[in-house]
């Protein structure tokens, strides 16, 4: 594996970064996962954008353009010669002082490493999942807005530690007005008389990059699509619902909170966007060589 670090290469072994970087002490920076499949990384452009925006919201300034930064992503999943990977890019406050001051960091570490993931069993695309609702709400949006992807996942871990000590995968984050918002790593969706409904990007949710492509991939097949408030309620009468992310890709729930979702099956609409996605991802998408 080589593990780019401000455009060197290092083992696995090699790739380190300071105990002083505020990125490892306060959580900041931000960061970005993206898939490779076939040879091609897919929604590259998006990426890098929401990487920038998010760099821009916390005044962290990237130390490379967007366009070297798509080249040396390109030069990384080259050198681990992997066709079909997750790319996690990583850009961090840098090394400072044990104080909070940001601007007493002189160098942002940009970081790039190219796995393989795989975040549910494939059992779960094929049965669906069950969910919880957190009591943890999703931070507020005028405190630290999701649609910062910061290294601060401590809010969503929380919500992950009730579900996994609940015994399921995934938890829903309600917002500060008892409204979903999304999971803790993923955006949610359900659909209610043929209509797909997600909750709007104001309730306090990450703008998914799935979550566009799920949206523009109903409107091509004419099935309408809403960005709502939605509540607890309008997920149990829903006829089906699902989970997007890069690394979650479409995952069906068939359980929230002990109610079965539809008849407790993957649902139809579910599973054609399921099939569409597949060979968009396939089809479309930067080639690595
Ligand atoms: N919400 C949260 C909180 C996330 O961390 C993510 C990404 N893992 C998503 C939604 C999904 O975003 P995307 O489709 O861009 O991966």
């Amino acid at each position: 594996m080589e593990i780019y670090i401000n455009g060197k290469y290092y083992s696995r072994e090699d790739a380190k970064i300071s105990v002083f970087d505020h990125g490892l002490l306060y959580g900041d920076g931000v960061f970005e996962g993206i898939r490779v499949y076939n040879n091609r990384v897919f929604r590259l452009q998006e990426h890098l954008l929401r990487l920038y925006e998010s760099a821009r919201a916390i005044a962290l300034g990237i130390p490379i353009p967007r366009e070297q930064m798509r080249r040396d992503v390109l030069e990384t999943l080259r050198r681990n010669g992997m066709s079909d990977a997750y790319i996690r890019l990583v850009v961090t406050r840098g090394e400072g002082n044990l104080g909070l001051n940001p601007f007493a960091c002189r160098e942002p570490q940009v970081i790039i490493i190219v796995d393989t993931i795989a975040l549910y069993p494939r059992e779960h695309y094929e049965k669906g999942l069950a969910v919880i609702t957190a009591a943890t709400q999703r931070n507020l949006p005028e405190a630290v807005n999701p649609r910062i992807k910061s290294l601060n996942y401590l809010n969503n871990i929380l919500a992950k530690i009730e579900a996994i000590t609940s015994g399921v995968e995934e938890a829903i984050m309600l917002n500060s007005f008892g409204l979903v918002s999304e999971c803790t790593g993923d955006n949610i969706f359900s659909i209610c008389k043929g209509v797909i409904l997600t909750p709007a990007i104001s309730m306090g949710v990450l703008e998914g990059i799935t979550r566009n492509v799920v949206v523009s991939l109903a409107r091509q097949h004419n099935i309408p699509v809403k960005q709502v408030v939605m509540t607890r309620h309008d997920l149990f009468i829903a006829e089906e619902a699902f989970l997007t992310g890069s690394a979650a890709e479409i995952v069906p729930v068939v359980k929230i909170d002990g109610r079965l979702i539809g008849d407790g099956r993957p649902g139809p609409i579910t599973r054609k966007l399921m099939e569409w996605y597949h060979h968009l991802t396939r089809e479309e998408g930067v080639p690595v060589n």
